[in-house]
């Protein structure tokens, strides 16, 4: 028996699953899922299952089902729950609750009524495939899933184009393709990218390459599973001192060295004193 009965205080305990593996559950997972007077998930089923899996008894306790947009009544329920004293586990159907998926208005609100509101941490697919793909992970920013229409799409993507950190998506295999050809031509060829596919199941896959080669290997293609697409950041372009000049002797056509200084030097983003110098120097010639 991989868990136990333990007692546990009045609260709300999202609970992690698995996003493959079934042993990935955590031990602490299935305490909670053992030991909590109310149970309820995202997916009844897929729960039901998964604690057959393990061994873990029901006891008389029956899944309730609950998704934000279950509205308030199924909500109320739980909330209810939570007054009379109990304990409630709330799972979703994979992976952790709330990322992409439901749990944010019954644990803002259980909070808000004062109640503890806890995890049992486990599983993410955002967090594996940062950990496989091969891109800076000081910073990310996951942005879920995209717009299915290309252009609400692009005008997404194009909103993202100055994050500092990786990109981190969730994609359908059936837009997988499109959504490439999109990010390449919005964000340019060249910037490094993965697709993490199936993660922690039989057929787990990482491709790394530039957005242009991911979208031309994809193109055609039937791809299956689940994925999550990942973008460096941008990397700005690197300026010489010519353009730099060039620049600056334009501004001196119509501005002062104090003004044309500062106006290459927010172009370029760069600091001011040393281009107010070459200005000095140019504007003197
Ligand atoms: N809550 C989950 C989590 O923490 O990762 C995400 C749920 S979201 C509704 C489902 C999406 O997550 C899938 O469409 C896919 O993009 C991604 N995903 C889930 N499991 C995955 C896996 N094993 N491999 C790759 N992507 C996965």
């Amino acid at each position: 028996m991989n868990f136990q009965k333990v007692r546990l205080g009045v609260g709300l305990y999202f609970v992690a699953t698995p996003i493959g593996a079934a042993r990935d559950i955590t031990l602490r997972a299935l305490d909670v899922l053992a030991s909590a007077d109310v149970i309820a998930a995202e997916d009844t089923r897929s729960l039901r299952r998964l604690m057959e899996i393990h061994g873990v008894p029901l006891e008389g306790r029956r899944i309730q089902a609950y998704h934000d947009h279950s509205g308030a009544g199924a909500r109320g329920k739980i909330l209810d729950a939570l007054q009379q004293g109990k304990s409630v586990a709330y799972a979703s159907e994979a992976g952790m609750p709330l990322i992409a998926d439901p749990g944010y208005d019954l644990g803002r609100q259980a909070a808000e009524e004062g109640h503890m509101v806890t995890c049992a941490p486990g599983p993410s697919a955002a967090l594996m495939a940062l950990t496989l793909a091969g891109l800076p992970t000081d910073a990310f920013f996951f942005a879920g899933f995209l717009p299915n229409a290309s252009g609400a799409r692009r005008t997404r993507i194009e909103a993202l184009r100055e994050v500092p950190g990786t990109l981190v998506f969730y994609e359908s295999p059936k837009r997988v393709a499109a959504c490439l050809f999109d990010l390449s031509q919005v964000l340019g060829d060249d910037r490094q990218a993965a697709m993490c596919r199936e993660l922690t199941k039989k057929f787990e896959e990482v491709r790394r390459g530039t957005l242009a080669d991911l979208a031309a290997d994809l193109r055609g293609q039937t791809v299956k599973g689940e994925i999550v697409l990942l973008v460096d950041r941008g990397h700005s372009e690197t300026v010489n001192e010519s353009d730099i000049e060039e620049a600056l002797k334009h501004a001196l056509e119509t501005h002062s060295v104090r003004d044309a200084a500062d106006l290459v030097s927010q172009m370029y983003k760069l600091p001011r004193r040393p281009i107010y110098q070459l200005a000095l120097k140019l504007g003197k010639g």
